[in-house]
């Protein structure tokens, strides 16, 4: 393949794809539709924020992005959205399940109560089982497949974000271990991203502090300098999961996090 090919190759890698998110509205979710978008694949975002859901659609053209209100703590809900991107498009290829809350913004064990626990664990686990298990039911029989889930940095370490956040995302990845070795015989990947800090309404939640602020904090105790994370690096790992380049990689907690867990290092 001469240079041009391989470019023309990369620019359209999710050619024919097609991909359902969870919180695509917003976010990490948002840039990861409109990426893929880019790479070709047609693309269902599934989220509660329904304004902003139309929005992305009309934006992309709803030809290559449609909107499905889901919640992901709904198991109904979630059924129903694997049902209508079968419906409109015929197939499941990548399922992202990606929806996620912070929840009450207490660090510690005795300020987080048990329905704030049990919210956040709702959205950020079961939300990422509900949507393994309702795309499993269509991608088994396809006998093909691509989920990736966000987990997070506060999924390896443990002094960063509240307790129920961090235990949300600690199960995510035990969740993605399992489900790919259960799911590989039926050749279906199964695999995470794990991104450090990027400026989100989530992220600014959790920090208390807007965007802008977000980031200046983010650079200061990053362990990777000279860039700042944008929700569209996380984004290209998640389309690199997705794709047939990584046709063997299963089982994999893919840092996006520029080397942070990789220090002693956590956030003040
Ligand atoms: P965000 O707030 O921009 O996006 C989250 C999206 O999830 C929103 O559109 C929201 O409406 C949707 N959502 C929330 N509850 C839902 C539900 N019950 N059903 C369906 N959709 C729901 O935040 P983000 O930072 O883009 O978060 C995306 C994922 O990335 C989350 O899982 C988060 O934990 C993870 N993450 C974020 C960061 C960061 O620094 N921003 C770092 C690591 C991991």
């Amino acid at each position: 393949m001469g240079s041009a090919g391989v470019l023309s190759s990369v620019a359209r890698r999710l050619e024919g794809k097609v991909a359902l998110i969870t919180g695509g509205a917003s976010g990490i979710g948002k840039a990861t539709a409109k990426l893929f978008a880019r790479y070709g694949a047609r693309v269902v975002i599934a989220d509660v924020q329904d304004d902003k859901g139309h929005e992305l659609c009309r934006d992309l053209g709803p030809n290559v992005v449609s909107y499905v209100h889901c919640d992901v703590t709904d198991e109904s809900h979630v059924r129903e959205a694997v049902d209508s991107t079968m419906s409109r498009h015929g197939k499941l290829d990548i399922m992202f399940n990606n929806a996620g809350i912070i929840g009450s913004p207490g660090m510690q064990i005795l300020e987080t109560d048990k329905a704030n626990f049990e919210k956040v664990v709702g959205v950020n686990l079961v939300g990422c089982y509900l949507g393994t298990k309702q795309a499993a039911r269509v991608m088994i029989p396809a006998r093909q497949g691509s989920i990736v889930m966000t987990a997070s940095v506060a999924g390896v370490i443990g002094a960063l974000t509240p307790h129920a956040y961090t235990c949300s995302k600690h199960a995510v990845v035990g969740l993605m271990r399992g489900a790919a070795v259960e799911l590989g015989q039926f050749g279906i990947r199964v695999n995470c991203v794990s991104p450090y800090l990027v400026a989100t309404p989530l992220a600014s939640k959790a920090f208390s502090r807007d965007e802008e602020k977000l980031e200046e904090f983010a650079e200061e105790h990053a362990v990777l300098k000279g860039k700042t994370l944008k929700a569209e690096d996380v984004a290209e790992a998640v389309a690199y999961l997705g794709s047939d380049e990584a046709g063997y990689v299963s089982g994999l907690n893919l840092p996006v996090d520029g080397a942070f867990t990789k220090t002693n290092t956590a956030l003040g």
